[in-house]
Parts: C-alpha cells; sequence; structure tokens
C-alpha cells in the first residue's frame, strides 16, 4: 500500500483506519452471509441486522430517547433543507439564525417552501461569532428554529444550543455529528450528512422527535414523506446499503475503540487546542478566522498576511503529506478539518510544520 497522507479535507473526509480495513477485509463477503454488502437485498436478514445495529449504535452513542426516530436517508443534508420545511412548516414561519455558509443555503431551500425570518445573522462579522443567548428573540408561534451547529467554512461552533422554548430546534450538524455528546431532547431534528464525521457520501441521518412527523402534509411525493419514510424503517426504496454499512462500522469504532463521545470529545478539544495554541502564540502570523469563543474543534480556519504565504503553506506542508489545507474559496486563507478519524499523530505533524513555516516565513 502506497503511504496515507494526512488528509485534512472538510469533506468527504478521512475515515478512521480500522473502519477501511474492516470493510476492505469484508469486501467480498460478509462473514457467514458469502456475498459482499454490494450485492445483497436490503431486505435480507443480513442487511436489516447492519441498518439495526447501525440505527443502535447511534442510539447508544448519543442516549437517543424512544420517542425520536433515526432515519437513514438519501440527498444529503442539502435535501433536507428543503424536506424539513416541506414537511413540518405547515404554514407557519421558519426562523433561521445565520452563523455561515451553510445556514444561508439552508434558508434559502425553505424559502422555497414557505415563509421564513431571519432572527440572527452574523454577516456584519463575516460569519466569525455567534449570537449571545440575550441576542436571539424566536417568536412562540414559529413552525421551528434552524441553527447550523458547526459552521464547515467558516469554522465556527457552538458549544450550547439557544433556548427556543416550545419551539422544535432543528440543527443542521452535518460536519460535527457524532463529535460530542448532545441532549438529543433539546432538539426537534438533528440531521447530517455522513461525510464528514460519520462515514462516507450517501447517506443523511436524521433524528427526529415522533410528534414532528404528524405534521407532514399529505400529498407529499412518498419520496420526500418523512412520515412515510419513518414508518418503512428508512427501506421505502433501496437505500444506500454500503454507505449505511460503513456508518455502522464507524459507529462500532466510536463505542468500541474510542469509548463513546465523551472520549471522543476530551481528544477533539486536545486535538483542536495544539492548533489554536498555535495560532494563538504565533504573535499575529497566522489569524484565526472565528472568534476565539466561537471556535470550532472540527474546522480549523486561519489565514496568514497574505495569499500568496497561504499558496507557499499550503504548497509545503503537501509536500510532507498534510494535505488539503487550503481554506474554502469563499472565505480564502487555510483550513484544517480535523475530524474524529484525524489521527492526533496527523495534528501534531501540522502543528509542527506551522511553527517550523513561522520560524522560516516569519
Ligand atoms: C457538507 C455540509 C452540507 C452539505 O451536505 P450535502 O450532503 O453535500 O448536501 C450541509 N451542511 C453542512 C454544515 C455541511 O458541512
Amino acid at each position: 500500500m502506497e503511504n496515507r497522507v494526512y488528509n485534512f479535507s472538510a469533506g468527504p473526509a478521512v475515515l478512521p483506519l480500522p473502519v477501511l480495513k474492516k470493510a476492505q477485509e469484508e469486501l467480498l463477503c460478509l462473514p457467514g452471509v458469502g456475498s459482499s454488502v454490494l450485492e445483497i437485498s436490503h431486505r435480507s436478514k443480513p442487511f436489516m441486522e447492519i441498518i439495526e445495529q447501525a440505527e443502535a449504535n447511534l442510539r447508544t452513542l448519543y442516549a437517543i430517547p424512544d420517542n425520536y426516530k433515526v432515519l437513514f436517508l438519501q440527498g444529503g443534508a442539502q435535501l433536507q433543507f428543503a424536506m424539513i420545511p416541506m414537511n413540518i412548516m405547515q404554514g407557519n414561519v421558519g426562523e433561521y439564525i445565520l452563523t455561515g455558509s451553510w445556514g444561508k443555503k439552508a434558508l434559502a431551500q425553505a424559502k422555497t417552501q414557505g415563509e421564513t425570518k431571519v432572527v440572527w445573522d452574523g454577516a456584519d462579522s463575516k460569519y466569525s461569532t455567534l449570537p449571545t443567548a440575550d441576542q436571539l428573540t424566536c417568536s412562540e408561534n414559529a413552525a421551528y428554529v434552524h441553527i447550523t451547529s458547526n459552521e464547515t467554512i467558516e469554522g465556527v461552533q457552538f458549544t450550547e444550543e439557544p433556548n427556543t422554548g416550545d419551539v422544535p430546534l432543528i440543527c443542521d450538524s452535518s460536519s460535527d455529528i457524532l463529535c460530542r455528546p448532545v441532549d438529543i431532547e433539546k432538539y426537534g431534528v438533528l440531521y447530517a450528512c455522513a461525510q464528514k464525521n460519520a462515514g462516507p457520501a450517501g447517506v443523511t441521518v436524521v433524528i427526529i422527535r415522533e410528534d414532528l412527523l404528524e405534521r407532514t402534509p399529505t400529498g407529499l411525493p412518498v419520496m420526500l414523506d418523512l412520515k412515510k419514510l419513518a414508518d418503512s424503517k428508512s427501506l421505502l426504496n433501496t437505500p444506500p446499503c454500503f454507505s449505511i454499512y460503513v456508518l455502522k462500522l464507524v459507529t462500532d469504532w466510536l463505542l468500541n475503540d474510542i469509548g463513546g463521545l465523551a472520549k471522543m470529545y476530551d481528544m477533539n478539544k486536545e486535538k483542536a487546542g495544539l492548533l489554536y495554541d498555535t495560532v494563538d502564540s504565533s504573535d499575529g502570523f497566522y489569524v484565526g478566522h472565528a472568534s476565539p469563543d466561537c471556535r470550532s474543534i472540527m474546522n480549523v480556519s486561519f489565514r496568514m498576511q497574505t495569499p500568496e504565504l497561504d499558496a507557499k503553506f499550503i504548497k509545503e506542508a503537501a509536500a510532507q503529506g498534510l494535505t488539503t489545507l487550503k481554506g474554502h474559496r469563499s472565505v480564502g486563507g487555510c483550513r484544517a478539518s480535523i475530524y474524529n478519524a484525524m489521527p492526533r499523530e496527523g495534528v501534531v505533524q501540522l502543528r509542527d510544520f506551522m511553527a517550523e513555516f513561522l520560524k522560516n516565513n516569519g
């Protein structure tokens, strides 16, 4: 095998090596099945065991209460931007807290379904900040309030859920799902595409409180009907079997190798700290995008004094096997995505490279 690099891609992103090895080992023949997971019916017993175990793992990791359904859907997080409003708006207003690029995209899709209102917008700070509790006033009769728990591009992350009272909180957790424990009861819906922190592209996890499924209007196309998808246990049509299988392996890894989300959270905080400490002690050579109290532990966005220096940094890092550090085109600079599966050693090497680069160019 060619040497694997440390891949800081924002998504699709690094997967745990033991998961890839297991998938490789079992690719030709699932133990006891005699066929690949790629070749068996989604209604067969072996696949039913896989999808049920994937759900059970998520339920264990997040301590998901019984009155929530766990769905495995297709269409990515961006289909949920439209599908959730389509199902639960009921003619009321969908409220949005905009903390970055993905929140704005979610809002644009909700507008295709009904009335929306922006209750907070971080545009003035170039999405480097988050609202404080006293800056938020949500209406009591809103259909829901939508947040993006981690803005992948700007690198800002909520550490506490905004209090929305009785109005259901809807959260796009695409780039920080499973990075830490959360209290699912605070959410009406928590959804995430898999390809950042939970598995490969192709499957989207939707954790939804049961009573919200009663809001689904009649007459929706079946594949957009959350109630019907939930009633069919995500098996209304052929699900993305392989992606669900790998998601099961990732959640096995979190449970058995890592030891749960509290442990994962400690590891993630420590890894992120290595990079932010380097930014903070660089005398302004590295400038973080996010305001320090809003920093993401998943996506570390930073820049140097000139785009030329950023480009040099990205190029020289890649030559040392530290790849995909270019920031998103809308923000520029550099971005290190350090999801659950990024080994600590990769972050240590990046930290050391940052110190070396500062010495040579500062
Ligand atoms: C990547 C990402 C998305 C987009 O997901 P798709 O599966 O490509 O639709 C949405 N929201 C956030 C926060 C993301 O990081």
